[in-house]
């Protein structure tokens, strides 16, 4: 569905077939008054054919190629994503999903840390420098917000796999102003909109509906109307379970302020994957489930640990169990690096999103096994089914905070229950202890570098443990 099409009068108790993705149900009384409206999406059963009849249990024949599911909530850390939803995650622990430990985003918002995983490197970018006058990383030189790039011009990944080998696609982004929409209509960044359907199935117009006349919240109607955006991951992944897919799930209006109302979803989300699990979505799949940055304007950036937090997304893939063994190399490589920081050139900057481009590229293309080989353009990521080589890691750092003396870390040990497995008098210092933190400006929740003065003092203040006068 990408556009509202013509009403149409349904007959009275009649089996009638929908042939879109989404529709509005409208009630009349006999007086031609509206007594219900309300927007559905459609949902599928399987096991019978579009008018109720069973359907022959069909053969399933393995696809040749991988497929590809996204889910991904906006503003949600690892840890948080650990806290507010024990059972998802006891139910992803027990699928097979894997987290990358060390995975960092690379800019502020949405847009900025899913354009590199989407897209990969954007041309506009490329003629960007690296570094701004003060040093630090040109966050334009990872997604331009000084050139307004045509958003139908844009290679995602989808659209690759749907060229070169017909595989389906969806792009579901839970839109409810349009200046929020990730690739739609930021102001800066992007030119008005698509000029034409990014992808098969392309909820827009659905979207539309659900926003019209309605400030987001968590209930609408009386209804957890996130499951809905959560159901059309679950059943573009069923649908196409034995055909090539990419699909693309993002919700934003349930966790873009703060993490606990994950809560709300997390037996649908539990059971949702159960259930791919059980109708074999999962067979042929690369199921990721993800953030893509944490929580940046909730209670959790006063804290120090969550403005740590605001930089490590939640990223988590699940491999089928057969590529596990079938790939074995690039399965063990990825295995390994899911505790690994990277950096680009001399710089420390955790380049993880590109990196996880590269490695959903490899599936993409089926870039594998003997065909790895085929592998020919750079990019600024190294695919996490290879070796990264030692030029590429940063330091393993170990994170004691303002802690300047023997004594205070020996405190701190004894303080954090770490005495059950340090000795803390065995602890020596040699040479000088450097203390090593946040960056400042990351610290104090700046956003741009756009306005000098507050840029300088925010370098001027102190990485205090809680602050309350964030600017
Ligand atoms: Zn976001």
């Amino acid at each position: 569905m990408h556009r509202t099409k013509k009403w149409i009068e349904v007959p009275e108790n009649t089996r009638y077939f929908v042939n879109a993705d989404a529709f509005y149900i409208r009630c009349f009384n006999k007086s031609n008054i509206k007594v219900f409206e309300s927007i559905f999406v459609v949902e599928d059963t399987p096991s019978f054919d579009s008018y109720g009849r069973k359907r022959k249990a069909l053969k399933r024949e393995k696809p040749q190629r991988l497929s590809i599911d996204i889910l991904g909530f906006d503003s949600t850390s690892r840890t948080m994503f650990y806290r507010h939803l024990p059972r998802t995650l006891e139910t992803m622990n027990r699928l097979g999903y894997e987290t990358l430990y060390g995975y960092n985003k690379v800019g502020d918002n949405s847009m900025v840390n899913l354009g590199p995983i989407l897209i990969g490197d954007v041309p506009e970018a490329l003629t960007e420098p690296m570094l701004d006058e003060s040093g630090d990383i040109n966050s334009n030189w990872i997604l331009p917000a000084n050139k307004k790039m045509d958003p139908t011009a844009l290679r995602f990944l989808w659209k690759l796999m749907k060229e070169k080998y017909g595989c389906r696609s969806m792009l579901n982004e839970d839109i409810s102003r349009k200046e929020l929409g990730l690739f739609h209509y930021p102001l800066n960044e992007f030119l008005p909109g698509f000029t034409e359907p990014p992808a098969d199935h392309f909820y827009r117009a659905y979207y539309l509906a659900v926003y019209k006349n309605w400030s987001y919240g968590s209930c609408r109607d009386g209804r957890q109307i996130q499951r809905q955006f959560v159901d059309l991951w679950r059943r573009f992944a069923v649908r196409y379970k034995d055909i090539c897919h990419f699909g693309f799930t993002f919700v934003t209006t349930l966790s873009h302020e703060v993490g606990f109302l994950l809560e709300l979803l997390d037996e649908h989300i539990s059971s949702s994957l159960e259930n791919l699990l059980t109708v074999g979505a999962l067979d042929n799949t690369v199921s990721v489930v993800m953030g893509d940055h944490g929580n940046r304007i909730g209670l959790a950036q006063y804290s120090y640990t969550g403005r740590i937090e605001e930089r490590m997304p939640l990223m988590a893939i699940r491999f089928p169990p057969w590529f596990r063994s079938k790939y074995r190399e690039e399965y063990n490589n990825f295995r390994e690096n899911r505790w690994k920081l990277t950096r680009y050139r001399f710089i420390v900057v955790v380049l993880y999103n590109f990196d996880v481009h590269q490695t959903l590229k490899d599936i993409a293309l089926m870039r594998l096994g003997t065909n790895r080989s085929l592998i020919t353009s750079g990019g600024r990521g190294i695919s996490l089914f290879d070796k990264i080589p030692d030029s590429r890691l940063a330091k393993t750092i170990y994170f004691i905070f303002y802690l300047a003396s023997l004594e205070a870390v020996r405190n701190w040990i004894i303080a954090t229950n770490l005495s059950t497995c340090i000795d803390e008098k065995s602890v020596i210092i040699k040479g000088k202890l450097t203390t090593l933190g946040l960056n400042p400006l990351a610290r104090h929740g700046l956003r741009s570098k756009s306005n000098v003065t507050v840029v300088r003092d925010a370098r001027r203040k102190e990485a205090k443990l809680d602050v309350s006068n964030t600017v």
